[in-house]
């Protein structure tokens, strides 16, 4: 089999109504991405995730320098199509960043070939291991500029429609805001449902401590993202200090990252996306490194799950997957979650190729 044409595209798909975390207002979800036709006829698709901005960047990377090291290649060889482009000429100015990215979509687009080749979803693809479907959680009740009303109506919508657990977001400019909200929501929903609260990198490490502490009452199933992804050394010190684990993962790049993360036991749970490193090949790769350490993988779905649901069902150490609806009606066969569980897909492929009609309409480049 070999690639003959490989052309980017991006997608801006309406939020409807915008929502916030503590560093970010998107109104779309963002999906630059990639679509590889073989000669064989099998065209795969692959895309990463954004607030929309900097995705021409990213397709850009995909033209101009990927697309080079990928036509006349035959797609089966994708850990060395990786090689060529992590290692080709974008090296010397983006091994994370934009350039990584634009590698996750192309990456993502080769395993949906080989797998429609095979005629399998991904997740038998890569060896099945969860044939009763993936635990969901729900992240979209919790957004941080839903009132509180607002907050306690959806959480505990999510809970009535059999969802086991749900994330809050927190990290408002006065953290007594925060301890009320989430009091609030753990009334709200008894004591038997898991709740995660999420910092977006909003707090320092004194505040963390404070505040982690205070909150711990509140029988959190981890703590996300307290502190800037690059801080080590900070997070180690929270997940020696704190009772609540430590969860993080969204913003690290690469394997490299996550390794010097694991190896000074300042993460408890892995989120590892698949967007963020480069694709599906170099997320096993970390996935395999946490189960070494006996440590969960639970992916944070820059994809909104898509791709991710292929990954967790196919990877023993994933115990659960973020649920968040955003973008699911625009592909052929959308990520479905039914009395609290991610059903798994069917069709071949990685789950990401999109519905035509939507593709015209939310393509802006
Ligand atoms: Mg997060």
């Amino acid at each position: 089999m070999k690639i003959v044409n490989v052309e980017s595209f991006v997608l801006h798909v309406p939020l409807t109504p915008p929502i916030t975390d503590a560093i970010n207002s998107p109104t779309h979800w963002g999906l630059p991405g990639v679509r590889i036709t073989t000669d064989e006829g099998i065209v795969g698709y692959g895309y990463t995730g954004t607030c929309a901005y900097g995705d021409d960047l990213i397709a850009g990377a995909i033209d101009r320098y990927y697309a080079p090291v990928l036509l006349g290649k035959d797609p089966f060889m994708v850990k060395e199509l990786w090689d060529g482009m992590r290692f080709g000429q974008l090296h010397w100015v983006g091994r994370a960043g934009i350039a990584h990215m634009a590698l996750a979509a192309v990456d993502i687009a080769l395993w949906d070939i080989m797998s429609k080749a095979s005629n399998k979803p991904l997740w038998q693809y890569l060896g099945g291991h969860k044939s009763d479907g993936i635990k969901a959680y729900n992240t979209n009740g919790g957004w941080l500029n839903w009132s509180k009303e607002r907050l306690l109506k959806d959480i505990t919508s999510y809970v009535e429609q059999g969802f086991t657990g749900v994330k809050m977001k927190v990290g408002k400019p006065d953290p007594r805001e925060d301890f009320e909200r989430v009091k609030a929501v753990r009334e709200a929903i008894g004591p038997d449902i898991i709740l995660m609260i999420d910092v977006n990198q909003q707090w320092n490490v004194n505040t963390a401590m404070t505040w982690g502490k205070k909150l711990e009452q509140f029988d959190l199933f981890w703590l996300e993202e307290p502190l800037n992804p690059d801080d080590v050394a900070g997070h180690r010190k929270l997940a020696r200090e704190l009772n609540v684990p430590i969860a993080l993962g969204e913003h690290v790049y690469t394997k490299y990252a996550f390794r010097d993360y694991i190896q000074a036991e300042a993460v408890e749970y892995v989120q590892v996306d698949c967007t963020r490193v480069g694709g599906v090949t170099e997320w096993m790769q970390v996935a395999n490194l946490a189960a070494a350490y006996d440590l969960p993988v639970v992916p944070h779905v820059g994809d909104m799950g898509q791709i991710h649901q292929h990954l967790a069902a196919a990877t023993p150490n994933a115990i659960m997957l973020e649920y968040i609806p955003w973008i699911r009606d625009i592909f052929v066969e959308p990520a479905t979650v039914k009395d609290g569980r991610y059903a798994l897909p069917q069709l071949p492929g990685a789950s990401t190729e999109v519905i035509p009609s939507f593709f015209e309409k939310y393509r802006v480049r």
